[in-house]
């Protein structure tokens, strides 16, 4: 990017700085086909370490990694009613191979439940079969009309994670424990404060019997689902015939869970963290945890600053992951714009003064200007940057999490949930009933986000729109 070409700032055009931040930050970029992206080295780098991430907490809770084909047979989708029905306006389908038209078309998988059902048929004969946890890493096509790269693209990157139990209460631990996997990655890597709930009915996966996600605010004030986890009862396992045999050797129906996190969470982490300057990346997860940038303005300075830059990323890569900025062909000050941008949480300058005084200057990227800026001793240099980046991130969350929580507003009446969504998420009090949850989606706009499992010790009240009984709080707002 040039210095002279400013991103449009958030408050004029939240989506326009949004789509400016992921093309120049680099992150990824249109494909031919409409409705695709290209996910780009940066980009594909911080995904990486999404997955790195959360790859080490599903084996932690004892899941392993398998690979199901990309193509499914159109049948497959058929033999659950509701699950065709919520997939069917979004399946891309192939009817010829190899030059002939097939005898029956294959849909490119949406999601896999209905293909992993089918295997779990075949693998799975005895209570000492089960649980089967298996999480598969990939991509699927759900083909959008409305897309915008890693919040909604017809083809996206994701983990499916599929597992099968001989209890029904099992299914639901599990069903829990992943959700809670996941806001655990969110909170902890991401610096994304989640809420942990159910979703309505309305709202719920084609299929499932429950289903439980996890919402976050972003710097609009829009909520985005930034994963989900599905009960699906017996529903797939009678339509795939995933029976085993009990202890007392009788023929049972199994149990059966997904749950999935996509690079969506990518779109949560620029929208959560980003600024007027860009991306705003938290430590835990940043492709770059620093930057050194070399700083010399007469060409005798430039031996002894290379050679200082040099001996310090020796010391630190070993801990960090780190890049050196010695381009030549552009000033210091361009080259702060350009990482500032790419949301590298840690600058560390290194000029002509600092070495003679064998100290740096450390710049943070969440606290801009000078107030974010310190001098270091160039001595412990690993140690001090380990304290800033726990810093920061702790920062970053702390952020998001006093935002989130002063745009909470709590909506007694239907005016007041009306006014609240204009620019914020309402907290209200829902009966459960449908018509008054189509009556705030149609009015506002709002959607139920979910209804969180924290009930924050609520007690009986009124529904917000129809006045009836109610006992559960739920979070309603505008999303993605
Ligand atoms: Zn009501």
């Amino acid at each position: 990017m040039s210095e002279d070409k400013k991103l449009t700032p958030r408050s004029e055009d939240f989506a326009a700085w949004y789509n400016e931040v992921v093309v120049r930050a680099e992150l990824a970029d249109y494909a031919p086909v409409r409705g695709c992206m290209v996910v780009r080295p940066y980009g594909t780098a911080l995904w990486e370490n999404i997955q790195g991430e959360l790859d080490r907490r599903f084996k932690a809770t004892g899941h392993q990694n398998a690979l199901f084909p990309l193509l499914i047979p159109m049948s497959f989708l058929e033999k659950e009613k509701d699950h065709v029905q919520g997939f069917a306006p979004e399946l891309a389908v192939v009817t010829h191979g190899g030059g002939k038209e097939l005898e029956e078309p294959l849909v490119v998988r949406p999601t896999s439940e209905t293909v992993i059902g089918y295997m779990y048929s075949r693998w799975i004969r005895s209570y000492r079969d089960l649980p089967v946890l298996i999480n598969q890493w990939g991509s699927v096509i759900r083909w959008e009309m409305r897309t915008r790269l890693f919040l909604r693209t017809a083809e996206f990157y994701w983990q499916e994670g599929h597992t099968a139990h001989a209890t029904s209460e099992e299914a639901q631990q599990e069903t829990q424990r992943m959700l809670g996997v996941y806001a655990d990655f969110a909170i902890n890597e991401a610096a994304v404060p989640v809420v942990q709930g159910r979703k309505s009915e309305t709202e719920k996966f084609a299929g499932a019997r429950a289903s439980y996600s996890i919402e976050a605010m972003m710097g609009n004030k829009w909520a985005l689902q930034a994963g989900t986890s599905h009960y699906f009862g017996q529903n797939f396992a009678q339509a795939f015939d995933i029976q085993y045999l009990d202890r007392n050797n009788e023929l049972q129906y199994c149990w059966t869970t997904s749950w999935g996190l996509s690079t969506r969470m990518v779109g949560a982490i620029i929208m959560v963290h980003g600024d007027d300057q860009g991306l705003k990346l938290p430590p835990q997860l940043a492709p770059y945890q620093v930057v050194l940038v070399p700083i010399w303005r007469r060409e005798e300075q430039k031996g002894a600053v290379l050679a200082a830059t040099q001996r310090l990323r020796a010391e630190l890569a070993p801990r960090f992951r780190i890049t050196v900025d010695d381009r030549e062909e552009y000033t210091h000050g361009w080259k702060y714009n350009e990482w500032e941008l790419r949301g590298v949480p840690l600058r560390i300058e290194v000029g002509p003064r600092d070495v003679e005084q064998e100290s740096v200057i450390l710049a943070r990227r969440d606290v801009p200007g000078k107030a974010g800026k310190s001098a270091a001793p160039m001595a412990g240099l690993p140690g001090t940057v380990q304290r800033w980046l726990d810093t920061i991130q702790a920062d970053m969350l702390a952020a998001a999490t006093a935002f989130r929580d002063a745009n909470v507003h709590v909506a007694r009446t239907f005016e007041e949930l009306r006014e609240i969504v204009l620019d914020g998420w309402a907290r209200a009090y829902w009966c459960g009933n449908l018509a008054c949850e189509a009556k705030i989606k149609e009015e506002t706009k709002a959607t139920n986000r979910n209804i969180p499992l924290d009930q924050m010790g609520a007690g009986p009240g009124a529904c917000v729109v129809c006045g009836q009984p109610a006992e559960q709080w739920s979070y309603w707002a505008r999303a993605y």
